[in-house]
C-alpha cells in the first residue's frame, strides 16, 4: 500500500506517528491511533520519499505564506500553523495549486 514512510500529526493530542501499512490515509476519515478522537483532524506531515527534503526532526527557516515572516524550527512552525488555523497540504491537494 505504501512505498515509503508517511508521517502524520494528530491535531487533538499532538501525537506524531508514522503510518502503518494498514493505516487509513483518507484525510476525511483517518483517525489518531493514540487518542482515537481525531477523525478528520490528522495532519499529513510528509513522507520519507518527499523530494523537497522533508525532515521530521526539524524544519529549517521557511517563509510563511500567511504572514510573509520567517518561521524557524519545528516548534515555531507548529505554533504558527495552529495560530493561523493552517495545516500542511496533502499531496493530493498540492496539484490543485500547481505546486
Ligand atoms: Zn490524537
Amino acid at each position: 500500500m505504501f512505498d515509503c514512510d508517511h508521517f502524520y500529526r494528530c491535531c487533538v493530542c499532538e501525537h506524531e506517528f508514522m503510518a502503518r501499512a494498514d493505516y487509513d490515509d483518507d484525510p476525511q476519515t483517518r483517525d489518531c491511533p493514540k487518542c482515537r478522537n481525531a477523525v478528520g483532524q490528522v495532519a499529513y506531515l510528509g513522507s520519507s520519499a518527499n523530494s523537497s527534503g522533508f525532515v521530521l526532526s526539524d524544519y529549517g527557516a521557511v517563509e510563511s505564506p500567511v504572514t510573509g515572516q520567517m518561521v524557524e524550527g519545528r516548534a515555531a512552525m507548529r505554533e504558527h500553523l495552529k495560530r493561523h488555523n493552517c495545516r500542511i497540504l496533502e499531496p493530493s491537494e498540492r496539484k490543485n495549486f500547481g505546486i
